[in-house]
């Protein structure tokens, strides 16, 4: 399976981070199937960067092959959705940026992907769900995939152009603003409207 994840699809959070320019395309990366961290097991930071980020995204399940698959039909090759951090090593990514070199290491590092069980996406509308992270106790982002820049399908029919797409194969749909450090001890809760999807531990 593969991992996809989309940059930048939030304009609050375009604006904390990269505030001159909005994307044009979906801005689009991928992590390895060495990235997943599941179960709720507790995320260990690593020992190479000294600025981890929590990014908490709504992320969908492919249910079906396809590709070049259109916006009108995209919807037909999800079936479930779950709750995920795109953790990155921010130090190491403003290193990259600077140099306009590739993200990989700072995006795909081991256990960089922890994501929730999956849910039917059967009773949610995948247009306008909130979807919110705690730490420590504290709400500290609170999204809508309602101000996505490109929706769901729309993200599908793009990076379907350029990936077959296969069953089980994930996609990570950005982060809304908010995204900060974790510091060992730190406790993250992951929601879907009032679902708790996660609960883990970093140490
Ligand atoms: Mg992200």
């Amino acid at each position: 399976m593969k991992i996809l994840a989309v940059g930048w699809n939030y304009a609050d959070h375009c604006k904390e981070l990269n505030p001159t320019k909005l994307p044009k395309h979906p801005v689009i990366f991928m992590k390895p199937e060495t990235a997943l961290l599941k179960d709720n097991k507790p995320f260990y930071l690593p020992n190479f960067s000294e600025r981890i980020d929590y990014e908490c995204e709504l992320v969908v399940r492919i249910s079906k092959m396809g590709k070049n698959i259109s916006k009108k039909f995209a919807s037909r090759y999800y079936d479930e959705i779950g709750l995920g951090i795109d953790f990155t090593a921010r130090d190491l990514q403003n290193g990259f940026k600077a140099a306009g070199a590739p993200w990989e290491i700072c995006k795909g590092f081991d256990n960089s992907a922890p994501v929730s069980e999956f849910i039917s996406k059967e009773g949610y509308d995948i247009n306008n769900l909130n979807f919110s992270l705690k730490k420590n106790g504290e709400t500290v982002q609170q999204g809508n995939t309602s101000d996505m820049i490109f929706s769901v399908d729309e993200i599908i029919e793009y990076v379907s152009k350029f990936f077959t797409l296969k069953t089980g194969d994930i996609i990570f749909t950005g982060t809304p603003v908010g995204v900060g450090p974790v510091k060992i001890n730190d406790h993250l809760e992951g929601f879907i409207e009032d679902k708790m999807m996660f609960h883990f531990d970093v140490l």
